[in-house]
């Protein structure tokens, strides 16, 4: 057997982060950037208003002044503010030529051009101004490679000048359920059959990532099967499987694919839920081969799967990241597979979820995190510090 963080490294190492291609700003959502972004401008330009009130000298204080203009956000007061003057001015404006600070409107009276101090008046000379360039300057890196493009860093490039951004093109995953006891989700099942529910289960979990899916369905435990379906594969970058991984008659996956030239390897994954699982590539396409039980199919698609998407679409941290937390119950000492343990939060405390059977989906439906216990690891009394792996 070998560890789950062993298993995660040779996945990883199958591929290398896909082609680059240019996209609009919004297309790169959720996308990891291929290359650093820099400013192409400063950010404020120029000194700007944090503040609606009026620009004046703070040699000044307390007034009063003669306002001789007006600056709004991109339309700057073209004149000079000079002693005994001030300027209305809005937030985002430019501060104009001769003034070095603000007041709040709150805080004057004005009556006609005539104006006067009412509040305490700024606490400093440059008071509500911010300076050019205290954002970001033309030509700092405001992106680096390998970070992901959440929603901050799409606003920061845009910022920053950018319309479009370099980040590496969606991945064709395909998914391929078989056994022959499923069937679509909503038909009907008999008493014999089973609903597939991986294959929603594993669409949705990629739904979030740069992926576009080819659904192959539910294949039968069927050599010849199997391999028509294998070969509508082979444009995808990754093929992945679930169930039919284990080593029983009706476990067709890695002979079928043996024989289409795949070159794989199985393990045994020092892990529960989980253990069978397979990985390896066909033509270019890398394979992986998830267990059939659900709640082992989900595991080991949140440690194996998703870090693979994220690794081949440019991720630099594509692992899980493991948070710690508390746990409210004790928890039993673990033999030598890791075990990950479906829990929900009871306020800031991780709760274990009462059953660990590797089928059970009901309790993996209520868990918002797996905790991490690796294996060998004691028994440990209520409120010790876990790790968690916190689930979308
Ligand atoms: P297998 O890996 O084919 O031996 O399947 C292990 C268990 O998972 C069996 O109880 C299967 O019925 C179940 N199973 C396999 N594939 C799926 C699927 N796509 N959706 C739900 N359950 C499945
Ligand atoms: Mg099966």
């Amino acid at each position: 057997m070998i560890t789950p963080d062993e298993a995660q490294a040779r996945i990883l190492a199958l591929g290398v982060p896909v082609a680059v291609e240019t996209v609009p700003l919004l297309e790169a959502t959720a996308r990891w950037a291929a290359h650093d972004v820099t400013a192409r401008r400063t950010q404020p330009a120029r000194d700007l208003s944090a503040m609606d009130g009026y620009a004046i000298r703070y040699g000044d204080l307390p007034g009063p002044w003669r306002v001789v203009g007006e600056s709004a956000a991109g339309m700057p007061f073209g004149g000079h503010v000079g002693t005994g003057e001030a300027a209305r001015i809005f937030t985002g404006a430019a501060v104009p030529d001769g003034a070095d600070t603000i007041i709040i409107q709150e805080e004057v009276a004005r009556e006609v051009d005539a104006l006067t101090l009412t509040g305490e008046g700024p606490p400093h000379q440059g008071a509500h101004i911010r300076r050019a360039g205290s954002d970001f300057a033309s030509d700092n890196r405001l992106v680096t490679v390998g970070d992901h493009l959440n929603p901050a860093r799409l606003a920061l490039a845009a910022m920053g000048g950018h319309g479009h951004l370099d980040v590496h093109r969606r991945l064709r995953v395909a998914i391929l359920s078989t056994g022959d006891e499923l069937v679509l989700p909503g038909a009907d099942t008999g008493n014999d059959r089973l609903p597939n529910s991986n294959a929603p289960m594993l669409a949705a979990m990629l739904g979030p990532l740069p992926v576009e899916l080819v659904d192959l369905g539910i294949v039968p435990d069927d050599r010849a099967a199997l391999a028509t379906a294998f070969a509508r594969a082979h444009d995808c970058d990754i093929l992945v499987t679930s169930g039919g991984a284990s080593v029983g008659d009706h476990d067709l996956v890695r002979p079928v694919l043996i024989d289409l030239g795949a070159s794989l390897d199985f393990w045994k994954v020092a892990m529960r839920p989980g253990k069978p699982l397979m990985a390896g590539t066909l033509g270019t396409t890398i394979v992986l081969g998830l267990p059939g039980n659900p709640v082992s199919a989900f595991v080991t698609a949140t440690l194996f799967l998703l870090p693979l998407v994220r690794h081949l679409s440019g991720a630099r941290d594509p692992l899980p990241r493991r948070i710690p937390a508390s746990c409210n119950a004790p928890l039993p000492a673990v033999g030598p597979r890791t075990d990950f343990v479906r829990a929900r939060w009871v306020g800031s405390a991780l709760a274990p979820l009462p059953s660990t059977d590797s089928g059970v989906l009901s309790s993996l439906a209520q868990a918002d995190a797996l905790i991490v216990r690796p294996a060998g690891s004691e028994a440990t009394p209520t409120g010790q510090p876990v790790e968690a792996i916190l689930l979308g």
